[in-house]
């Protein structure tokens, strides 16, 4: 039997649901915050060969500098109407539409993160393959021009059929066990990691 191909979101949003600001992060220098973004994608459970895949609309790789990317480690899968499809070695693939990415991810068995932007958490939102997001939940408010599309606690009540998992949940399925625990500091903003999953 088949099984299905999921997907797990990865996204900082503040409690208004706000994740970018002019073609960029509304927030600086949450370096550790990224780092645990980094170690999250890349952690191959389950001692099989192969890379991690993760899912970006094509403004999300503009937004990010040219030496950074492709993201190393990873099998970089960009989603692009104009932008020509190119499929290589496995670094960096560029295709039409989500659901050829899909298609992508249902040929091998690593984990797949769909990191953004808004467009596509939206259009990943609605596939049934979505089962968890990962949030860092900024706690401090900046002003943004992109939001996650639906509501996961903060300010508002969460979204219907979403269920924040405790902070065990979170560290095992992540591997980062209990450092990923309690609210942390960078740059005098504050943020916590959650996870949340399909009921
Ligand atoms: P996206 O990164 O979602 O990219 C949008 C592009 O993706 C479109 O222009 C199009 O590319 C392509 N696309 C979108 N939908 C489809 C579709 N259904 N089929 C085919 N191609 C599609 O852009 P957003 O503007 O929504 O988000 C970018 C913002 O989000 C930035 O500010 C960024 O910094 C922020 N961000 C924040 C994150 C966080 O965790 N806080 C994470 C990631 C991004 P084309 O025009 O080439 O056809």
């Amino acid at each position: 039997v088949a099984t299905m191909s999921e997907l797990t979101l990865i996204v900082a949003a503040t409690s208004k649901m706000g994740i970018g600001l002019n073609g960029g992060l509304p927030w600086a220098g949450l370096r550790k915050e990224m780092a645990y973004f980094a170690r999250v994608t890349k952690r191959v459970v389950g001692g099989s060969e192969g890379r991690n895949i993760v899912i970006m609309g094509r403004k999300t790789w503009d937004s990010i500098p040219p030496k950074f990317r492709p993201l190393k480690d990873r099998h970089n899968i960009i989603i692009s109407r104009i932008l020509p499809p190119v499929s290589d070695d496995g670094t960096t693939t560029i295709v039409p539409s989500l659901a050829e990415a899909l298609k992508v991810v249902a040929r091998g068995s690593r984990r797949a993160f769909v990191i953004g932007g808004a467009q596509i958490y939206g259009a990943a939102l609605e596939r049934p393959e979505t089962k968890r997001i990962l949030l860092t939940r900024i706690l401090d408010e900046f002003e943004c021009d992109a939001h996650f599309p639906i509501e996961l606690g903060g300010n508002r009540v969460a979204e219907v059929g979403w269920k924040r998992k405790d902070m065990k949940d979170l560290g095992t399925w992540t591997g980062e066990g209990e450092a990923a625990e309690g609210v942390k500091e960078e740059s005098g903003t504050k943020y916590e990691f959650e996870m949340w999953e399909r009921d």
